[in-house]
């Protein structure tokens, strides 16, 4: 016990934890896949376009290809009257080309026939009776619009999408449109996830629960959840209990994953006994406590290639370091250029207080402040063990270290939660 209370708490900064961290986390490899299977995968090639997009140049409205000076003047008092010597919808190639005095009826998406700079949308023209086929023009407002040039959207050889992107619907859209069935992504790292304590209860034993003997295992659903939405593969590892041979055992079966998430055990109590478990395996730990809150007893390592983070058991604790701390090693493993979150910027609804020398992360609602933007309110008692705030929170309110209140209406930033498009008022769109 003396022993162990003396290990030198390390008290990092939040940002020097991350660092510390990113330069440690590496990306895993790749492996291919099909590209409808893709979405939410990291790229991990450059894709270049081996053709022209579009491949000709095409009709954007559905009308008339001519020649600008021929329509150029055009009125309803003095319409410019045409020869419609051919007609080229999608899918077709025109056989003429366009001369003076003529025009080429065209559909969106035709090849545009040699000769014409120009189409006009069918609105701005009539057709004359007769033989051969006339049309008038009443509008000169299309001369030399309306052509989508070949090669305007992705052109034979250009870089198109760099490895590091996460492929979102778009970038799926342009794979295809480069003719790639498959494509090389980041490998989905696998993560392990083990709750440690006496006191924990799974749901298959949940009547130890009920009856007042245990304590619902929420921490490590709750991160499978958050490993899920980082495009991790999480491996649940079940529940050890406080003691070597447990903890041991339970480790063991992490062997060969590329992470270790633990929680709890990671305090100064007699029983948190996870770290020098993990030591006597071959941890070599590189810090252990930051200067957050929630989450101070977080610890950071590595055994053999398998990066560990001891999150502590608080359930609030666990996600907010996952949060904070985790997601954005995931991010990197993952093979993402962008790996830290995103903040948002909002106004705080109410006064907030807060300890100095201790980064604070508290869960806010966000709602429209009606001025355009989004204010933060606390989602209640800010407690570490409150399971509920979490599921209320729609983001991380970021209180830096030297801040020590925030006034109601202040400018402050805050971390979105993930899917937070999902759970939430909708605002609406402007009209
Ligand atoms: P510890 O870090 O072991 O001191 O635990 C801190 C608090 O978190 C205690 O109240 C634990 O009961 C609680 N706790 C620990 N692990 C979990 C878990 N997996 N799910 C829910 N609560 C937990
Ligand atoms: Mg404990």
């Amino acid at each position: 016990m003396a022993e162990r209370l003396a290990r030198q708490a390390d008290w990092l900064s939040v940002r020097e934890a991350l660092d510390r961290i990113l330069a440690t986390a590496a990306p895993v490899g790749a492996e291919r896949v099909p590209i409808a299977d893709a979405a939410g995968r990291t790229l991990a090639e450059d894709i270049r376009s081996p053709l022209d997009h579009p491949p000709w140049d095409n009709s954007a409205m559905d009308g008339y290809a001519v020649r600008a000076a021929d329509v150029r003047g055009a009125s309803r008092s003095a319409p410019v009257v045409l020869e419609v010597i051919d007609s080229v919808r999608a899918g077709t190639f025109p056989k003429r080309s366009v001369g003076p005095g003529q025009a080429i009826r065209i559909m969106t998406g035709a090849p545009v026939p040699e000769g014409a700079d120009s189409v006009v949308r069918v609105e701005d023209t009539e057709a004359r009776p007769g033989t051969p086929e006339r049309i008038a023009i009443f509008d000169d407002r299309d001369a030399g619009h309306n052509i989508r040039r070949r090669a305007e959207d992705l052109r034979a050889g250009a870089l198109v999408l760099e490895a590091g992107r996460v492929l979102r619907p778009g970038e799926i859209g342009v794979l295809a449109a480069v003719g790639r069935p498959e494509v090389a992504v980041t490998r989905r790292p696998r993560i392990g996830i083990l709750s440690t304590g006496d006191e924990l209860a799974g749901p298959e034993a949940f009547e130890h629960v009920r009856a007042g003997r245990r304590i619902a295992d929420s921490n490590s659903y709750a991160l499978a959840a958050a490993v899920a939405t980082a495009g991790g593969v999480p491996v649940r590892l079940g529940i050890a209990r406080d003691d070597e041979a447990s903890l041991r055992a339970h480790f063991e079966a992490a062997a060969g994953l590329d992470v270790l998430i633990t929680t709890a055990g990671a305090s100064v109590g007699e029983h948190d006994v996870v770290r020098d478990v993990l030591e006597r395996l071959g941890l070599q730990l590189d810090f252990w406590r930051v200067r957050m809150r929630p989450g101070s007893p977080f610890s950071f390592g590595r055994l053999g290639r398998m990066l560990v983070f001891g999150l502590p058991g608080n359930p609030v604790s666990a996600l907010v370091t996952f949060e904070v701390l985790v997601r954005p090693a995931l991010r990197r493993m993952a093979g993402r250029r962008d790996v830290h979150s995103r903040t948002i910027r909002v106004r705080v609804a109410e006064p907030i207080e807060s300890k100095a020398g201790l980064a604070h992360f508290l869960r806010v609602r966000l709602e429209p402040d009606g001025a355009g933007g989004l204010a933060a309110r606390l989602t209640g008692a800010q407690g570490s063990g409150i399971v509920s705030s979490m599921a209320e929170a729609d983001a991380l309110l970021v209180v830096p270290e030297a801040v020590e209140r925030l006034a109601d209406g202040e400018e402050a930033v805050a971390i979105p939660l993930p899917a937070a498009d999902a759970g939430q008022e909708a605002f609406g769109l402007p009209e």
